[in-house]
This record gives structure tokens, C-alpha cells and sequence, in this order.
């Protein structure tokens, strides 16, 4: 298989815009859930950008539960981050939901995010295993790591090497946390794939209190990189409020990251 260990052995480390993914350093992508507004999105950037983030993330399509809660801008929503973009540096992870916004989604993202509702939405994974986008690929709710590991596959048969694997959580019993982070894909999947393993601790936990020492967890256990929802003003986030650092909360998060990743 062509992400198992045994196909290539070496892990597999590729460069969006100047970021490594995959090698020594930690990479942390941040920024809001939903890109809201273009005030939103250029505040947040510039603050995950000063607090040390690599690249920032914003949805402007986003997989609601409920048809009436907020969709996303659409392409309002590209443009903003694009202008977010360039004014910070920060390369952008931005999810795409379907084959038919796919060429445009990918005239604005540096990475393509397939959320954890299309993991095995085997036609858009065919389309952007012919994209030459990185992807970041989100295991589903309820899907085992062969599973994800095989959704994977798709993108790499059709000639794309530029995957990353992310955990976000997966559907358990427990209902205090809104998913429950499985800690051990971190590892596992390190042992099993050469591809990048990220941990997605906002959706993982869904509590913003639990966001900063699963963070630390998750680079404990050899993540190589985290993505992480921050919000200006999570309180009045038109999706995903509760898991949303402030920019002070993640800046202090960052800090806290530096001597559990020298460690490992
Ligand atoms: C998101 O990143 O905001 C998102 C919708 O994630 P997931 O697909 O993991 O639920
Ligand atoms: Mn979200």
C-alpha cells in the first residue's frame, strides 16, 4: 500500500509555502472555524500569526449538522482568506466539500481540507488525488485507522503524495466531550504510514478548557503537527464557539508546546 511503512519507510515530509510538514518541528495551523467576516478573519490571522502559528485555517464551506445554522461566505469567504493570507504570510488550510467547488476552492487554498463527514466521499477523494493540493485528510467520526489509512489511498493512487492524516475525534459512549480524541492514533498511525500525522484537539475535546493540555498531549505522543480553532470572540462564533481559543489563550498555548516538543 502505498502509505504503509513498508512501502517507504522514511517518514514523508513535503513544504507548503516555505512550512515543513512532516520533519522536526511541530507545525500548528490555526484560525477560526467558519471565516465570518473580513474583519474576523484578518484579526485572527494576524494574531495566530504573532502568537507562532504556521498556517491558518478558516472554513467558508462548512458541513453543518443543521441546514439552518450558518453555511460559510462561499467564495466572499476564499477572498477574505486570501487577503488574510498575504497580509501575515500564513499559508491556508480551507475544507473543501464537494467535486464541483473543488477548482475553485483550490484557487485559494494551499491545502485542501476533506472534513471528517466526506472521508470516505471516494469521487472527491478521486478529484483531489488529481489536484497536485496538499490535503489534509480528517478521519471520520466513526472510522477505524485502516479505514483512514485506505481513504488515503485513493488520494495517493490517483498521484498525490501530499497528504496529511488528521485525528479529530471519534463517537463514543461519553458525552461530556463532544468527541473523544483518540489519543492512540498519533502513534499508531506513525507506525503504520509514512504520511503526517496532525491532531485536531478543538473538535477532539468540543471544550476549550481541554483544548491546551490535549495539545500538549498530542505532541507528547508524536504528533507532528495540531490544528487548532481560535476565534477573536469565541462567545459570539457562528460555529464552533465553545472549542475556540481566544488569541491570548492560544498564545499561552504555544508557549506551553515548546518544551513538550523539545522532549520528544
Ligand atoms: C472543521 O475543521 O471545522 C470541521 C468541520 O472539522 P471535522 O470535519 O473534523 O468535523
Ligand atoms: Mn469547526
Amino acid at each position: 500500500k502505498l502509505a504503509s511503512r513498508e512501502f517507504h519507510p522514511e517518514d514523508t515530509v513535503f513544504e507548503v509555502k516555505g512550512v515543513k510538514i512532516g520533519g522536526e518541528q511541530v507545525v500548528v495551523i490555526a484560525g477560526p472555524c467558519a471565516v465570518e467576516s473580513r474583519e474576523q478573519i484578518l484579526e485572527a490571522a494576524q494574531k495566530v500569526k504573532e502568537a507562532g502559528a504556521h498556517m491558518l485555517r478558516g472554513g467558508a464551506y462548512k458541513p453543518r449538522t443543521s441546514p439552518y445554522s450558518f453555511q460559510g461566505l462561499g467564495e466572499e469567504g476564499l477572498k477574505y482568506l486570501k487577503e488574510a493570507s498575504e497580509k501575515t504570510g500564513l499559508p491556508v488550510v480551507t475544507e473543501v466539500m464537494d467535486i464541483q467547488t473543488l477548482p475553485l476552492v483550490s484557487e485559494y487554498a494551499d491545502v485542501l481540507q476533506i472534513g471528517a463527514r466526506n472521508m470516505q466521499n471516494f469521487p472527491l477523494l478521486h478529484a483531489v488525488g488529481e489536484s497536485q493540493k496538499p490535503v489534509l485528510l480528517k478521519r471520520g467520526m466513526s472510522s477505524t485507522l485502516e479505514e483512514l489509512l485506505m481513504s488515503a489511498e485513493y488520494i495517493l493512487t490517483h498521484g498525490n503524495q501530499q497528504v496529511i492524516l488528521c485525528e479529530r475525534g471519534i463517537r463514543t459512549f461519553e458525552n461530556y466531550t463532544r468527541n473523544t480524541l483518540d489519543i492512540n492514533a498519533a502513534p499508531a498511525l506513525k507506525m503504520l504510514s509514512h504520511l503526517p500525522v496532525f491532531i485536531d484537539p478543538s473538535h477532539g475535546t468540543g471544550r476549550w478548557e481541554l483544548v491546551e493540555p490535549v495539545s500538549r498531549a498530542a505532541v507528547a505522543a508524536g504528533a507532528d503537527g495540531l490544528i487548532i480553532e481560535v476565534h477573536p470572540r469565541p462567545d459570539q462564533a457562528l460555529s464552533d464557539g465553545a472549542q475556540s481559543l481566544t488569541p491570548e489563550r492560544f498564545a499561552s498555548l504555544m508557549k506551553t508546546l515548546v518544551p513538550v516538543a523539545l522532549a520528544v
